[in-house]
């Protein structure tokens, strides 16, 4: 039994970015400046985008994402249930509807066949989740967007580096948006960013990132700018500061080295856990690399056992287990909102019942992966 406690997610942080944010502070440069500049570029390159716009949220790239894309009130946006808060609120947030597609059980991404049966002349975009580091089928889901005209962005908040056929997602869509929220497989503290490859989109991205106006504060104050603004929109304080670019330059160099190591672990889990008769272990598909933000696991009807009693035990063993996702449709909003009921998306309310995310990250040592397996093989003996 472990005397400390061992949290679902811990980022890793280095000396280099604890070297960069104090040189950050001895600048006197805080916002928005020549690191978040330089965070932009190096994020664009290691996605293969054209341009990478950084915020302060995930959740302010996909609103952004959304406006730049035109949907606007009246507007119904598709996506899937099984996903964060974020994604279905940021919809809501530009007057649109929410309407969520059923996912595959397998992958729990969106189901391509379940989209085209959503879509109304009201459609205006999708925008698709690559759940726990799985991209989604971009083939098929491209193909739909195409010939029905609709916006297509990609909710990447679990894929920095998760690749679709040897591409990195990021490009799929007209933006994709990513988190550097500190449970991520990198981190900013907060943090997100846009990628595009559509100079308009992009150019709309920054203006509306800080106050709809015309120029950044970096150009106004700095020797090379001027007091004069304009303001073109109404737009919002979602810009990234420096001192959060600072620790993803050095986040973004280490990511490759991450995302291996959390590869090892997630085969670690795959040995480890194997001959358990009551657990289905994550599922990958051919020709994509998974990132695995998250390790989820399901629990098998039939055996007398319940996804929040495992829970549970493992709490009471100083482990941290956590549930990717309550499906959108079920949550208070939007069930009083727009009629939303249990029995609607069938798939992800069933996946959502099992299943629960390990621990799994680059801080852990491979014995605390080991601790954790063998913690949910002795349940199965108790
Ligand atoms: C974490 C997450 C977000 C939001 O990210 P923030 O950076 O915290 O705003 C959006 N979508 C999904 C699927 C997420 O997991």
């Amino acid at each position: 039994m472990r005397d400390t406690f061992l949290p679902f997610g811990l980022p890793l942080v280095g000396n280099e970015e604890k070297q960069e944010i104090l040189d950050v502070l001895e600048s006197g440069w805080l916002t928005t400046g020549p690191r978040t500049k330089l965070f932009e570029h190096k994020f664009a390159e290691y996605i293969g985008a054209k341009h990478a716009v950084a915020v302060n949220s995930c959740t302010a790239a996909l609103h952004l994402s959304l406006l730049s894309c035109g949907v606007t009130v009246g507007d119904e946006v598709i996506t899937s249930p099984f996903t964060f808060a974020a994604t279905g609120n940021t919809i809501v947030h530009c007057g649109a509807r929410p309407v969520f597609a059923d996912i595959d059980p397998v992958t729990c991404n969106i189901d391509p066949e379940k989209i085209e049966k959503h879509i109304t002349s009201r459609t205006k975009a999708l925008i698709v989740v690559h759940y726990a580091g799985q991209p989604c089928d971009m083939d098929r889901i491209q193909e739909i967007t195409k010939r029905h005209g609709l916006k297509l962005i990609e909710d990447a908040a679990h894929a920095v580096g998760t690749e679709y056929h040897g591409v990195k997602v990021g490009t799929f869509g007209d933006t994709a948006c990513f988190s550097f929220y500190p449970t991520k497989t990198m981190t900013t503290g907060e943090g997100g960013m846009i990628t595009t490859n559509d100079d308009s989109i992009a150019d709309m991205c920054r203006v509306l990132a800080l106050h709809g106006i015309s120029k950044d504060a970096w150009q106004r104050y700095s020797d090379k700018g001027n007091w004069y603004y304009e303001i073109m929109y109404p737009g919002f304080k979602y810009n990234m500061s420096d001192l959060q670019a600072a620790l993803g330059i050095h986040q973004l160099d280490r990511l490759d080295e991450f995302i291996t190591i959390r590869e090892r672990y997630a085969r670690r889990f795959d040995v480890g856990l194997a001959e358990i008769p009551w657990i289905d272990l994550p599922l990958v598909g051919t020709n994509i690399r998974h990132s695995w933000h998250l390790y989820p696991i399901r629990i098998k009807s039939g055996f007398g056992i319940t996804r929040d009693e495992l829970i549970t035990k493992l709490r009471e063993k100083n482990i941290g287990a956590s549930v990717h996702f309550i499906p959108l449709h079920l949550h208070p909003y939007y069930a009083k909102t727009y009629g939303y009921k249990r029995g609607d998306y069938p798939f992800a309310e069933a996946v959502f019942e099992s299943i629960l995310s390990l621990p799994l990250y680059p801080k852990m040592d491979p014995s605390d992966i080991d601790y954790v397996i063998d913690s949910i093989k002795e349940f199965v003996t108790s």
